[in-house]
Order: structure tokens, then sequence, then C-alpha cells
């Protein structure tokens, strides 16, 4: 009983900031009730002034929302970009820009600003130059509807539909519209009938959206087009980059001057009462409340979006922006190793060699930032490395110059005997590379890879072999007589490439003493290599010492055969032969120290 105010303070305790900011702002404006609700549409006048609804979204999908976020209202202008960006994507940029230009007009939605010479609407946020571009989706298809309905759903991550009443309602009244089509007509600006142009107009500015909606439309342009919590793609990157250009000089009817300097994020008004607003790789925005401005832009919405920008620092240009360097690490296979094991000869022939290999770790982003970091350092280098890994685990993002690079720095090294390796890409990456770039799933497979390359240069056996048991690290300290002692107790097993030795979880029952071959021991779960075992090397101690279930898996990398000694046999000796039994326990120990060693080294690595 007592439990039960104390539970209450810490949930009211544990309510996002960002909720409570959002909650501050709807507070803070909610007392502006200027402007009115637009009604040159009949049903629009329908709306109801006091919805206010914020909504934020940010590129890893988490959404915040805060009040009337799910009342329905129609797109209205809104919906220009995304057709904008409909018919950019279908008909290419050359097209769509002899029908409709990208210069900002200044002027107020329904004007007729249309190019001298050739009638091209001025932009596609204007209402002439977006019903050019509906007509020019009406002409792609035999159901332009459905391809827009279509396309905006896969911006909303929702199924989205039109509002025949509002969408009648324009129908009825929408002369100006009717006209604007017709003009375009005349100066044969129209693949389809001038009405079928205004039809899909009218009700592409029908599709009934909430506030929610707007925020995900945002962060999927704020995304490159992909929407970040279906992690659908709505619309290809280059698209978005001209979508979000006319959304910065033209998306605020004739306020746009104003708002990028007041604002500066791309944005879209309706007259509906929304707006959305984007910053690019970074969040979406989206505020609705129906009363307007003399401009057509929603008094609350404008009004939200300055303070947020402000609050915030979310304006697009940033003048002090500095990200992390692309260039995470630079090493040298001296100092960064792979996890396969190497005999002290192979480790000494690979470290002497390790000027020729450069191994580099990004993060951020794969563009010409990086591309310009790592030439340099490779050209900075005393030698000339030719073995190059570039790990590409912490890049978020790939741009076509980056891959570029890439795939130029790529055939270079492969002209001049070297290789370029890139690792850790993750799926979405989009990397296209050429096949002389090799592609590792992990760093240390691609580690891995350059020891052997290095050890093949410089003539080194890579394969293991084979050690006797009375030479075995876990037997060495043995005199002659111990060794038949235990010799009695011992089994063996020999396996093939790929057979699992131990699992983990399993129960362990025996310590295993590898005489021949080479094994890898991977993480439960994340199934990472952990380390490699060969000739000479022990496992299965651990389970032992703890009385405990195997902690990893062991697979056999090549035929392998290993000694066993069983737990009992152990436990037995303990009785029968302590000093025995100590010496098999120091052996352990070593064991265990040098596992511990590696691992120190491999955190000291990671964690500088
Ligand atoms: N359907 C409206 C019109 O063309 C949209 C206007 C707007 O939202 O700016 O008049």
């Amino acid at each position: 009983m007592s439990a039960l105010p104390q539970l209450e303070r810490q949930q009211e305790a544990r309510v996002s900031p960002i909720i409570q900011y959002l909650t501050g702002l709807l507070e803070r404006f909610a007392a502006l009730d200027d402007g009115a609700v637009a009604s040159y549409i009949p049903e629009l006048a329908r709306s109801n002034p006091d919805h206010f609804g914020i909504c934020i979204a940010t590129l890893d999908g988490a959404v915040y929302e805060v009040g009337d976020t799910r009342v329905p209202f129609t797109i209205q202008s809104m919906s220009k970009p995304l057709t904008y960006g409909l018919a950019l994507e279908r008909l290419g940029e050359d097209i769509v820009h002899r029908r409709v230009g990208v210069e900002p007009s200044g002027d107020p939605f329904n004007e007729i600003s249309l190019a001298p010479a050739t009638g091209a609407p001025v932009n596609p946020m204007i209402n002439a130059g977006a019903i050019a571009c509906a007509g020019m989706v009406a002409a792609l298809d035999d159901a332009p509807l459905t391809l827009l309905l279509e396309a905006y759903s896969r911006y909303a991550g929702r199924a989205v539909a039109i509002d025949d009443a509002v969408y009648l309602s324009e129908k009825a009244t929408g002369h100006r519209n009717r006209a604007i089509a017709h003009l375009l007509g005349s100066f044969d600006l129209l693949d389809v009938a001038p009405e079928a142009a205004v039809d899909l107009y009218f009700r592409q500015c029908a599709v009934s959206v909430d506030c929610r909606d707007l925020a995900l439309i945002a962060s999927t342009l704020a995304n490159g087009g992909m929407n970040p919590v279906s992690r659908e793609r709505a619309v290809g990157e280059r698209v978005v980059r001209g979508v979000l250009s006319v959304m910065t000089t033209c998306g605020m009817y004739d306020a746009a001057g104003d708002w990028l300097m007041s604002v500066g994020l791309p944005a879209k008004s309706g007259v509906s009462g929304g707006v959305f607003a984007v910053l690019p790789g970074r969040l979406g925005i989206g505020v609705y409340s129906p009363a307007l401005d003399e401009r057509g832009n929603s008094v609350r919405g404008v009004a939200v979006c300055r303070a947020l920008s402000k609050d915030l620092a979310l304006h697009l240009v940033r003048p002090g922006e500095r990200t992390a360097p692309p260039v995470r690490g630079q090493h040298e296979l001296g100092a960064l190793r792979s996890k396969r094991v190497r005999q002290p000869a192979q480790r000494e022939a690979i470290v002497s060699a390790s000027a020729a290999t450069a191994i580099f770790e990004l993060q951020g982003e794969l563009g010409f930032m990086a591309a310009e970091a790592i030439s340099r350092r490779l050209t900075d280098a005393r030698t000339q490395p030719d073995l190059v890994v570039v790990d590409l685990l912490r890049v978020a993002r790939s741009d076509r110059g980056g891959i570029e690079f890439l795939s130029a720095l790529g055939e270079s090294l492969n002209g001049v005997g070297g290789a370029l390796a890139v690792s850790g890409a993750a799926g979405d990456l989009e990397l296209e590379l050429p096949d002389v770039v090799l592609r590792f799933v992990e760093l240390d497979e691609a580690l891995e890879w350059c020891e052997d390359e290095l050890l093949g240069r410089v003539g080194h056996l890579i394969a293991p072999t084979a050690v006797p048991l009375e030479r075995h690290e876990l037997f060495s300290a043995l005199d002659p007589t111990e060794l038949e002692r235990l010799a009695q107790s011992l089994g063996t097993l020999e396996a093939g490439p790929g057979t699992v030795l131990v699992r983990a979880g399993d129960q362990a029952g025996e310590v295993f003493l590898v005489t021949d071959g080479a094994l890898s021991v991977f993480a439960p779960v994340t199934g990472r290599r952990l380390s490699t075992l060969s000739a000479g090397m022990t496992f299965g101690e651990l389970g032992y010492l703890e009385r405990g279930p195997r902690t990893a898996d062991v697979r056999a990398d090549t035929d392998v055969c290993c000694t066993t000694l069983p737990y009992e046999v152990l436990d037995d000796l303990a009785v029968s032969d302590p000093r025995l039994h100590a010496k098999l326990l120091h052996g352990f120990a070593r064991v265990v120290v040098t596992s511990l060693k590696t691992a120190n080294a491999e955190v000291a690595h990671l964690t500088r």
C-alpha cells in the first residue's frame, strides 16, 4: 500500500523532457487566437480553430506528440512537395522543369505566376505549378490517384484516403484553379485534359491526414526519403534534394524569405492550418492549428516553428557546426591484429611488414570529407601502404562521392598489386563497389585477410602445424611418468571443418588440448569471433574452474585433432596425485592469463 504513492511519483518523474517542452509550447501559444479559419473552400470553414497539435519525429523513429495530433484535416498545399517529388521521380528533372520552374515567386499561393515566354509556372509550390505537376502525374498512369495515394501513404507510414466532402466542396467552388488549369492547357503544358489535371489536384489537396502524419512526412524527407518508423522508402534521395530545395525557397507562400531567416527550415504549409518543417538528417516537425494569418499560414504553426527553431537551434544554416572527424582511428597491422592467433614467428613477420598496411576506422558519413582524410593520410604516409582496410561499422550513411572515391582507391591499389577491403557495412548503406574491392562482414575478418596477404608476401606458412602432446602448453611441464600416468585416461576427438565442438550453455565435461588444426571461438548471441585456437592450445578449462556450463561456441576451421581430458579424471588426481593436479591447474592459469592479456590489450585499444 505504501509503495503506491512512490510509484506514482516515479512515473510522474518519467515524463519525457521533450514532451514537457512541447506541452509548454502548446500552453504558451494556445493563447494566440489571431487569424481566421479558411472559408473560401466552404467545407474548411467547419474546422475548429481551437484544435492545436504539435508532433516531432526523429530519424531513429521516436515520435513525440502533444495536443490534437490525431484530429484529421486535409493536407491541402502540403501535398504539393509530395506530388512534385512523384513527378520528379517518374519523369526526371529535365522533363519536369520544362513544365515548371524552381524560382520563388514571392506571390500568394493562388497567383497566376507564369513565366512570360513559356507560360510555365514559376515553381511547384504555387497552385499553377502544383496543377502542372498533378497534370504530369495524371498522364503517367491509368490510375494516377492510386499512384499518388500510395506515394503519400509511404510518406505517412499508413494508408491515407481522400476526404470526399472537402474534395467535392473545392471541386464545386475552385473556379480559379480550374481557370489556371485551362491556362496551362493553352500554353501546351498539360498532357491530359485541364479538367483531369485540376481534378487530380483537388483530390490530392483533400487527402486526409493528421498532425502526426505531417511529422512523419517531414521526417521521411529529413531521412533522405525513407520513412524512419516503417523503414519503407517513399522517394529517392536525389529527388528529396529537389523537393527540399523548392520547399526552402517557395514553401511558405509569400513569406519564404522571412521564414528562412527566422525559422530556417524547408517547410510547407496548407490552408487547412497544417505546416510541416524538415531539418535534414535530424528530424521532422508537424504542427496543426486551423486559424491562418493573412498569408495563409497557420498562426500558431508559424509561432511554434519559430520557437522550436530558436529554442532548439534547428536552423538549417549552422555557421559553427563541426561534425565528428570522419576517421575515428588509423592503424597499421603492427598495432591492430585479428583474432586469429599467430605463432610468434608469424606475428613477427606481420609486424615487420606492417608498414604496407593501413586500416581506417570511419565514423559518421562516408562522403567527401572521409575521402579527403583517407587520401591525405595515404599520401602522407612514409611508405606507400598498398593493403588498405576501411571499416564502416560506425558509418551511418554514404554518398556517391564517398563510394566513387572508394571504388577509385580499390582500382588504383589493385593496379599496383595491392588491395582494398571494406568491412562492417550495414545493410542499408547501399554500397555499390567494383569487384576489386573485397568485402568482409567483420573488421576482424578483414584484418585476418590482411595478415594472410602479408604472410604470403614474406613466404610464411599460414596453415597451423601439429604439436605433439608432450610439447603441448598444458603438458610441457609434466615429466614422462606423469604423462604416461595420464595417457590412459585421455580421449581423442577428430573433427572436420565447420564442426561445433562446444556450444555455449552446454554441460561441460572435459578439457580439450588441440594437437592439430585450427578452431575459432565465438561469443553466444552475437556470433562474434572472440579468438582462435591452433595446435598447442587449450580450451574447455573454464568449465572445470567455474563448474559451470560452456560460455562460448568453439568451431573447427580446418580438420582438427584434440586430446580430451575429462573433469572427473582431474578430480580424481586432486586426491590421488595432488602434485600432478597442481601442475595442470597451473597450466590452466597460464591459459587464462594469456587470454586475459589479449582481452586487456583489446579493451585498451577500444577505449583509447
Ligand atoms: N486546395 C487549395 C487551393 O488550391 C490549397 C491551397 C493551400 O493549401 O495553399 O486553393
